[in-house]
């Protein structure tokens, strides 16, 4: 017996969106970070950068707001993590945190009722925190903790041949994805086509951890723009 509730809504394509490096600037949003808690304590700071470093060549996301938060909370000063939190989302939305393109891609695909949402990889916190800081609060967002999102994706494709799409992308079901994201790890296991990716990725400043191959249905591009004109 089919148990599987109805779907709300069937798009023909639905936009999965990376954040960190390719929506925002995630080296701006590090040092805004590091500053701010640099006002309430003194953090370790070659500590921190030598951890980052060392997770980044890996391709992970250091969890730095869990380095903080723990810090605080072992000095049972919780109280200063949440006025911390308050003034990084606050002086971020001061600045612009946005990567060039990014307000004009989400313009057009809302504009065009194009079904879209973010999918970024991380420790959840530290990832709730950035999006927030960078303005992201009203749009679909997943934070998972699988790199390959292309897996994750291949896993919403049912016997249908639909994707079901989970509620934090508003459910219902598209009969094809297109992931914009800068890691080739991230189209690891990737649906064929007419499912298909840009590896959003200027070469001459990429880091290693950004670089390797994509499946055949995977466009590399140097800037959103271009992605853009292809809409
Ligand atoms: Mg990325």
């Amino acid at each position: 017996m089919n148990t599987l509730v109805q779907p709300t809504s069937s798009t023909d394509t639905f936009y999965i969106v990376d954040f960190d490096r390719t929506l925002a600037d995630s080296d701006k949003l590090l040092q805004v970070f590091i500053e701010i808690t640099n006002q309430y304590i003194v953090l370790p700071l070659s500590q921190v950068e030598k951890i980052d470093t060392d997770v980044k060549a890996k391709g992970d996301s250091f969890d730095t707001a869990s380095y903080v938060r723990n810090h605080l909370a072992d000095q049972d000063q919780l109280d200063i993590w949440d006025r911390l939190q308050k003034q990084f989302i606050h002086e971020s939305r001061a600045l612009n945190m946005l990567l060039p393109g990014a307000s004009e891609l989400l313009h057009v695909l809302n504009q065009n009722q194009l079904s879209h949402g973010i999918l970024t990889y991380g420790n959840p916190m530290w990832q709730h925190l950035k999006l927030a800081a960078a303005g992201f609060n009203h749009v679909h967002r997943i934070v998972t903790t699988n790199k390959h999102k292309g897996l994750l994706i291949s896993s919403w494709l049912k016997e249908d041949g639909l994707f079901h799409l989970p509620q934090e992308f508003g459910g219902g079901t598209a009969h094809k994805i297109v992931l914009i994201d800068d890691k080739a790890a991230s189209f690891e296991g990737f649906p064929s086509k007419p499912s298909m990716g840009y590896q959003v990725l200027d070469l001459a400043t990429a880091l290693p951890a950004q670089l390797g191959d994509v499946p055949s249905n995977v466009m590399h591009v140097t800037t959103l723009r271009e992605v853009i004109d292809s809409l």
